[in-house]
């Protein structure tokens, strides 16, 4: 029986020769793709393996959970990527520890994040999740929302806007995954070249367990993957 140490860095090796097929397949260098491990089904010490197996980069979905993850001794270290709702009570105890939040989808959310950066002397990395899917369960911004948006994100002059999150929709085949990425993709291309100093919009945070490759062929240059990590392990 191999370790669940043994398992998770196959796994981590398959995933980042997944990653590579498909940067190259998209004409792609895999270095300007960033994985970040999603560690929100394990404990911190199974998390520990992810790291052992060479991830630097983990992604929780909940604060609490990379709260009390970034405080283990084992975890030390690690570049903390919250990708799951954030809501407005726990921003104070969340922007000293995550170093790129994904998951902005609200200009209330903005202004607070804001007003805390400030307070804290801290200048977060942010990006905005955009509902490319149309699904109405969905959590983001709808693209005419970022559009209106765009101009007023220079008043929140402590915050950097790296970029754009999305994900594709529930009930989707491959296809319809890869037509949401290409939306994303086309929004940001619309918006650079008008974004205020603030808003970079070099980031694309797209692609998971079942779709990364779609959202590589279409400029993802985050992934966050979890599943495909625990294989054989959960
Ligand atoms: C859980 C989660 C992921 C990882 O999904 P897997 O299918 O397990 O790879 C990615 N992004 C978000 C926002 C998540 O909540």
């Amino acid at each position: 029986m191999p370790t669940a140490q043994q398992l998770i860095a196959d796994n981590v090796a398959r995933v980042r020769d997944e990653i590579g097929v498909a940067a190259r397949a998209a004409g792609r260098d895999s270095g300007e793709i960033k994985l970040v491990a999603v560690s929100k089904y394990v404990d911190a010490d199974t998390a520990a393996l992810l790291v052992q197996a060479g991830c630097r980069s983990l992604g929780e979905a909940r604060p609490q959970q990379l709260w009390e993850k970034a405080e283990a001794p084992s975890l030390a270290g690690v570049e903390w990527h919250l990708i799951g709702r954030l809501q407005r009570n726990k921003i104070r105890r969340t922007l000293p520890l995550a170093s790129l939040i994904h998951s902005v989808d609200s200009a209330r959310l903005l202004a607070a994040l804001d007003e805390e950066a400030a307070a804290a002397n801290l200048a977060p990395q942010l990006l905005l999740e955009v509902n490319c899917s149309g699904d109405t369960a969905k959590q983001g911004f709808a693209p005419e929302e970022v559009r209106r948006l765009l101009p007023t994100l220079a008043n929140y002059s402590r915050l950097s806007i790296a970029g754009m999150m999305t994900m594709a929709a529930l009930d989707g085949d491959e296809i319809t995954a890869r037509a949401n990425f290409a939306s994303l993709r086309r929004l940001r291309d619309e918006l650079a070249p008008n974004a205020p100093p603030n808003v970079m919009l070099t980031e694309l945070s797209m692609g998971m367990s079942g779709d990364f490759p779609a959202a590589i062929a279409e400029g993802a240059t985050i992934v966050r993957i979890g599943s495909s990590l625990f294989d054989g392990v959960l």
